[in-house]
């Protein structure tokens, strides 16, 4: 290893590698730091029921507030904190603070569910369903409230191991929702066999501007029916304009989440989205602790 070859090697090492590489070195340390220093961010998108507007849910998505460099999505550091084993920490934080939300806004006895993306790497952890009951327990919320968001991808690295890890998670009261449906591989195969509750069907399936003809709505259509069949909670994602909300009621689809309806926000904001409930406070509960 270069360390062995004294600081010259060192130096020849760094030099030779791809600024790309360095980059993502950077990436990484400062993630690392960024986990210690809490500048993590939930953003919460609201769930409506497309035939009463009524809200049903908020899924939680995780932003980084970066000193320097502003607010940055997930698509950015998620791929790195799951390669370099951050995602184990993050998620944990993620999990654990959706889960202290879905408590403050009473998520249990307003019948709200809390959606958390599951990383791959997360639901391969052995002690995953643990973790998840850890959360639960700590925040004092039902496990009714909580909805874990897999990609078809995940499932499909090891279909009897994931059907096995689902099972557990599922024993615990835990809904499962089948994430970006439909841009993944064997799909249907999938969905015949597999333990979950939801299937949120991509925003790629949402009839563009262009799409004039009734072909562009059949995958939707029979996605729908699908999900319906299996007595599945359907959500459609990307709900953008009234167009898409009105073919959705037209389809039967009892569930949209998209900017038409709400765009993702802070805490604060999307609380706004909760009915009116003349109830006291509840018991305040600590924000989650950093397990490293
Ligand atoms: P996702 O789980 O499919 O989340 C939906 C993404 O679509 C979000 O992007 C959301 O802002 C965006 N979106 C919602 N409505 C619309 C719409 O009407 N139009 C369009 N064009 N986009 C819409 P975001 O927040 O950038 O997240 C991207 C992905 O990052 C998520 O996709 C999810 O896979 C991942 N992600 C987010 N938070 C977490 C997390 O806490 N843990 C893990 N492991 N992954 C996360
Ligand atoms: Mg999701
Ligand atoms: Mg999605
Ligand atoms: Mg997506």
């Amino acid at each position: 290893r270069a360390k062995h070859d004294g600081k010259n090697a060192v130096r020849t090492f760094s030099a030779g590698m791809g600024d790309e590489t360095a980059a993502r070195m950077d990436l990484e340390r400062d993630l690392r730091e960024a986990l210690r220093n809490g500048e993590f961010v939930l953003h919460y998108q609201g769930q409506f029921d497309v035939a009463s507007g009524a809200l049903t849910g908020y899924e939680a998505l995780v932003r980084w507030q970066h000193p320097v460099h502003g607010m940055i999505a997930p698509g950015r550091f998620i791929p790195v904190a799951e390669d370099s084993g951050l995602i184990g920490p993050l998620g944990d934080w993620v999990l654990r603070e959706a889960c202290r939300q879905a408590r403050a806004w009473r998520a249990d006895e307003r019948g709200l569910t809390i959606s958390v993306n599951v990383s791959p790497v997360q639901f391969d952890t052995a002690d995953f369903a643990q973790l998840v009951q850890g959360a639960l327990q700590e925040a004092g919320i039902r496990p009714e409230c909580l909805m874990l968001e897999l990609t078809e991808s995940t499932v499909l690295r090891d279909v009897s191991a994931a059907s096995e890890q689902l099972q557990r998670l599922r024993a615990l009261g835990v809904g499962i929702a089948l994430d970006d449906f439909g841009t993944g591989q064997s799909a249907l195969s999938l969905l015949r066999h597999i333990p979950i509750d939801q299937l949120k069907i991509d925003r790629s399936f949402l009839p563009g501007p262009d799409d004039t003809d009734e072909s562009a709505q059949v995958f939707l259509r029979l996605m729908v029916m699908l999900g319906q069949a299996r007595k599945l909670n359907v959500v459609a994602e990307g709900v953008e304009t009234a167009e898409h909300q009105a073919l959705l009621r037209e389809m039967g689809c009892p569930t949209a989440q998209g900017f038409f309806l709400s765009r993702p926000l802070p805490a604060q904001q999307a609380q706004a989205l909760l009915p009116d409930m003349n109830h006291a406070s509840p018991a305040p509960v600590a924000a989650p602790e950093l397990h490293m």
